[in-house]
């Protein structure tokens, strides 16, 4: 058996760890199989624990932009690690980082480093709220902000209702304040709006989502989303996590155009440690404690060994504005070589990309919100993902999830991804 060593230890793991892994999606529950537990990572490639290599297309869910462990992160965490591992105090460090993300992004004149993408928008969200005093929320049906409270919500009938909890432990009480709108339909917005005046403090979406596929804003509909909450005085907030620093530098507030009232990173900001963090114009971010009332804390926030690495790699991406454009025509290469195979095999899909960002979805249909990502058919994804894996091609174990393009992919892993697309039957 090809995945034995990785068997054995996801039936141990399965002893000590809830359903063997510490989080969901790395379980494989949605393709079924074996999850394949990693060794090594270098570049382009993961390890696993029977020797196999693998092309990476995750690359850790998005923070490896650069590929794994590249020479000039590990020689700065390297030095770091040696001045010490934590200081729970202020430094030097944290005070770069911070003038570097905030001279070079629009509308954000101060951030808060946290530990998460989760922690970022939960603390967005609670300071929103803050700063408006107002309860309510909207997110958009398939969008993931992350696993706080709020966000854990689902449709009841129809957009206009309060949403139910969708995971045991969220309360009725929270979920009341979520109020789910229909990602690229703006009258699901403009109704729940109407129905809830002046309750609403703000608006958090992915501006290019990525948590249910690849789904890219039709044209208008962010332009309206913006003047919309500008309208009702509701912040505007961008879950930038996945987008942030991936699609330029600036990301997607410039890629779109649109200005946001407060932005959430998470992944690149790390350099592959853990973190995340939450940006915004100063009037907003100074109702935080210790000015302002809004209390937010961390034990490891603004982590000397995250910084270094986070701060090394937004400096190689900064000052290496081209990567943006390599990575982006690799994942361009992709779309049309894939798309070009599948359709000479007569095999029905639909292919969603933005920057370096992408997925695809079996089935013929255009996939512009959540229901239509629903209806592709992941039966013929999970074939797909299972012969790409066989051939030593990583893939996001779920069709409700984007491919992140890193910078060390290049033509001989192009080469090696299309002759494994090029042997794919259903
Ligand atoms: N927001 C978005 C858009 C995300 O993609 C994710 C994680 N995939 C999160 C928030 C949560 O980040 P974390 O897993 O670091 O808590």
């Amino acid at each position: 058996m090809i995945y034995q060593r990785s068997s054995a230890l996801f039936q141990e793991a399965q002893n000590f760890i809830p359903g063997g892994v510490n989080s969901p999606v790395r379980a494989f529950k949605s393709v079924g199989g074996t999850p394949i537990f990693m060794k090594k990572a270098q570049g382009a490639y993961l390890y696993d624990e029977d020797g196999r290599s693998y092309i990476d297309y995750i690359n850790s869910w998005g923070p490896m932009i650069l590929g794994h462990t590249h020479p000039k992160v590990l020689e700065a965490v390297s030095l770091q690690l040696e001045k010490g591992f934590s200081f729970g105090t202020p430094t030097e460090l944290e005070v770069e980082i911070a003038k570097f993300i905030t001279e070079n992004v629009p509308n954000v004149d101060k951030i808060r480093m946290v530990n998460s993408g989760t922690e970022a928008c939960m603390s967005a969200i609670r300071l929103a709220r803050g700063f408006t005093r107002r309860d309510k929320i909207i997110k958009f049906e398939g969008c993931y902000h992350g696993h706080s409270d709020s966000f854990l919500i689902k449709a009841g009938s129809g957009a206009i209702t309060f949403g139910n909890p969708n995971s045991p432990g969220v309360t009725q009480g929270t979920a009341k304040d979520t109020l789910l709108a229909i990602y690229n339909d703006i009258t699901s917005v403009k109704n729940l709006f109407e129905n809830n005046p002046e309750e609403i403090a703000a608006v958090i979406i992915e501006p290019i989502a990525g948590n249910m596929g690849c789904i890219v804003p039709e044209p208008g509909f962010m332009e309206e989303l913006r003047r919309i909450c500008t309208e009702n005085g509701a912040l505007l907030i961008f879950d930038e996590v996945m987008t942030g620093f991936r699609l330029g530098f600036e990301g997607a507030q410039k890629a779109l155009n649109i200005d946001a009232d407060l932005v959430c990173y998470g992944k690149i900001i790390g350099g592959g440690f853990p973190v995340g963090a939450f940006a915004g114009r100063s009037e907003i971010m100074e109702h935080l404690a210790p000015i302002g009332p809004v209390y937010q804390a961390g034990t490891l926030s603004g982590n000397p060994i995250a910084m270094r690495a986070g701060l090394t790699t937004l400096s190689i991406l900064h000052e290496d504005l081209k990567l943006y454009e390599r990575i982006n025509e690799t994942t361009k290469i992709l779309h049309e070589e894939i798309s070009s195979l599948l359709s000479e095999k007569g095999i029905a899909h639909t292919v969603n990309r933005f920057g370096s960002m992408i997925s695809f979805f079996f089935g013929d249909h255009k996939v512009k919100n959540f229901d239509d990502a629903q209806k592709a058919d992941h039966g013929v994804f999970n074939q797909f993902f299972h012969h790409l894996l066989k051939e030593g091609i990583y893939l996001p174990p779920s069709g409700y999830e984007t491919w992140f393009i890193s910078d060390s992919i290049g033509n001989e892993e192009i080469e090696k991804t299309l002759e494994a697309v090029n042997t794919f039957e259903i």
